[in-house]
């Protein structure tokens, strides 16, 4: 990303000199703050905005499938299952309900991450997302897709229940902000979990078993991994995080049952270094890593 800025800065500054190519010195970098390419994609990218539509109207279709077939599976993990055996809550006589993740799984900060950009740096993250919470709603928007999925799949009979990490504290203007973005009701308690409610802080899957007691969960959408199982938190690397995702009982979950949004602008993703990230057989190096061009 800074490499392009800086690229993007000197081709600005050389275009300016009375129409001469110039190289521009010293190309003077356009103010960056760090997520700026995260913040983009998501908040900006018609990519982003087409992957979301995807997970959205694979998510319809998929519910639509199993409110039409007599086996409505339970896609929430139950007490004592592990990611290598997972077992799920038994559905058998309760009605069918959908649970969400709130914050960039069906509402897009904009209004905070606009601040995050471009406020003074440096500032108290809980603080600040507390008066967020309480006075952001104003500036918040669906994830492209979810009004009209949570439309549809309401429409077939399916609760939608949301499980956040916004806290109990501010239940109310969180239930005005997701009316207002047009993908409520969401009522504290009913329809909305927010974290506070049991003693397992941002844990959540304390909170999916209350609602699985009660409701046949047949299908979750999130932007992290603890939005499905706080189990894919215990992982003790980056990699080992990953190869969770690829479990044989695990694997099939996705785009069947568990529909997850994209994020690159904060959260559990955002971790590890070069050495994580690349495996050790996946990796190279330039063998001239000279500023000649060569010819291609
Ligand atoms: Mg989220």
């Amino acid at each position: 990303m800074k490499t392009a800025l800086l690229l993007g800065g000197a081709l600005l500054l050389g275009g300016c000199a009375g129409g001469t190519a110039k190289t521009a010195f010293p190309p003077e970098p356009p103010l960056a703050r760090p997520g700026l390419a995260g913040m983009q994609y998501l908040y900006g990218s018609g990519e982003s905005a087409a992957i979301s539509r995807q997970a959205w109207q694979a998510l319809t279709f998929y519910v639509g499938e199993a409110m039409q077939g007599k086996d409505r599976r339970s896609v929430v993990l139950d007490e004592g299952a592990t990611l290598e055996n997972p077992k799920f809550v038994p559905c058998a006589g309760k009605p069918p309900a959908a649970v969400f993740d709130v914050d960039e799984t069906v509402l897009l900060n904009q209004g905070f991450e606009y601040d995050e950009l471009t406020g003074a740096p440096h500032r108290d993250f809980d603080d600040r997302w507390a008066r967020w919470e309480k006075t952001g709603g104003h500036a918040v928007s669906p994830t492209p897709g979810a009004k009209e999925a949570l439309d549809a799949i309401r429409r077939m009979g399916v609760t939608v229940i949301f499980n956040s990490n916004r806290n109990a504290f501010n239940a109310a203007p969180t239930e005005q902000a997701i009316d207002d973005a047009g993908i409520g009701p969401a009522v504290h308690g009913q329809t909305l979990y927010l974290a506070g409610d049991d003693a397992t802080g941002s844990m959540k899957d304390g909170r999916r078993h209350t609602i699985a007691s009660q409701y046949c969960v047949i299908a979750m959408g999130g932007d992290q991994l603890g939005d499905f199982s706080d189990l894919f938190n215990e992982a003790v690397s980056v990699p080992a995080r990953r190869a969770a995702t690829a479990l044989a009982g695990i694997a099939p979950l996705w785009g069947r049952g568990w529909f997850v949004l994209p994020n690159p602008v904060y959260g559990s993703a955002l971790q590890g270094g070069p050495d994580d990230i690349f495996p050790s057989t996946k990796r190279w190096s330039d063998p001239a890593p000279t500023s000649t061009k060569e010819p291609r």
